[in-house]
């Protein structure tokens, strides 16, 4: 086996075609019919190994909606930009990326994540966000959680096991945990969830680890993660025998630049109204002539399910139906 690879965006696992996993969002939090992420994917019939199908991965888009699949350097607003060729028009919102490419929009969903935000806010908006919004964005958190994905030649689980929990004897909810990230950082982890089936993905752990910790992970090297992931297993095994993993795959979502972490949580000294603020579109006032320039989605903008996916969806649908109303109030064709 080639060892273990990261799904490419917008690619997914091939029937029988192992080694590939997925870095990101894991499970469907409140699977039932309440959560629209669940109705999408039992609809679909995606909860299996149809969700890799290329044809299953597609976004459709309605006509006059571009969705970028480039990395975006600034996004001027408040503006009235023309194109050569195209004087007649005037555009509110000129997205610009960094190859260099322009869109110019009548609005924008601006989705990237909080983490992101909180870096890039001053140089990404132009003119700058107000600062009510700014105060939000620097308040709420952004954590980091990430997955270790550890390879074995042979299970040395039971094969109906699904989870491998850990529990440290010195542990204490009550106290504070160890500052020494470099001693302890693997202390943080949870545990282990045995990737299934075998006959797809091989025998693979993936474990998860928050916090401060986890940013500490990201700074090591494979080697070293792997040489502490086999020295943790073959404590909580009682084995010191245990066989090496034969390879590990880890994400490092705080040091991706596009995302600067994993998901936003309401932090000591922020509150709900932070996430609606965040969520607020611009330019605020309702007189405005060129209103909704600016849209937010994203999990870190809904009041009830940020963090989740399906918060991010709502929020999407949330912000797809305002421009909806503003459409049905202007017609689609808003220029002024
Ligand atoms: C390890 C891990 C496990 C998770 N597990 C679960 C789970 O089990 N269940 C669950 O429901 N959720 C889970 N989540 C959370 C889930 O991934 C998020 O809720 C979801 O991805 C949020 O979607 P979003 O659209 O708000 O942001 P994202 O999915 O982060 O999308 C934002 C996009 O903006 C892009 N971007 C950033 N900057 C720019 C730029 N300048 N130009 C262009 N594009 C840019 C980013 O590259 C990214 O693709 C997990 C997350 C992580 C990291």
């Amino acid at each position: 086996m080639p060892g273990l690879m990261a799904t490419p965006p917008g690619q997914g696992e091939e029937e029988g075609a192992s080694g590939l996993v997925e870095m990101g969002a894991h499970w469907i939090h409140g699977p039932s019919p309440g959560n629209p992420i669940f109705r999408l994917a039992t609809s679909s019939c995606l909860l299996g190994l149809e969700a890799a199908r290329e044809e299953n991965q597609r976004v459709e888009a309605g006509e006059g909606t571009v969705l970028l699949n480039k990395a975006v350097r600034t996004i001027r607003w408040r503006g009235s930009f023309r194109e050569e060729g195209d004087e007649a028009r005037d555009f509110p919102v000129r997205v610009e990326c960094e190859d260099g490419d322009a869109f110019l929009a009548d609005h924008v969903i601006v989705t990237v994540p909080l983490g992101f935000l909180k870096e890039h806010h001053q140089d990404f908006f132009q003119p700058p966000l107000p600062e009510w919004k700014v105060e939000a964005i620097r308040r709420l958190g952004f954590g980091t959680n990430n997955k270790i994905f550890l390879e074995f030649e042979q299970p040395f689980w039971e094969p109906q096991q699904q989870f491998l929990e850990v529990v440290w004897e010195d542990e204490s909810a009550l106290e504070d945990p160890s500052t020494d990230l470099e001693a302890n950082w693997f202390k943080k982890l949870i545990g282990f969830v045995v990737l299934q089936p075998p006959e797809q993905h091989g025998h693979v752990l993936c474990g998860f680890i928050a916090g401060k910790e986890s940013e500490y992970m990201e700074t090591l090297t494979d080697a070293e993660v792997l040489s502490t992931m086999t020295r943790v297993l073959r404590m909580l095994t009682g084995n010191p025998c245990l066989p090496a993993p034969k390879s590990v795959l880890r994400s490092r979502w705080h040091s991706a630049p596009y995302t600067r972490g994993s998901y936003s949580y309401v932090a000591v000294g922020s509150s709900g109204k932070d996430i609606d603020v965040l969520a607020q579109p611009l330019p605020e006032d309702p007189e405005d002539p060129r209103p909704l320039q600016l849209l937010f989605a994203g999990e870190a903008t809904h009041r009830t399910f940020y963090s989740p996916t399906h918060g991010a969806l709502l929020s999407g649908w949330r912000e797809a139906e305002r421009l909806n109303q503003l459409f049905e109030a202007t017609g689609p064709a808003l220029r002024l």
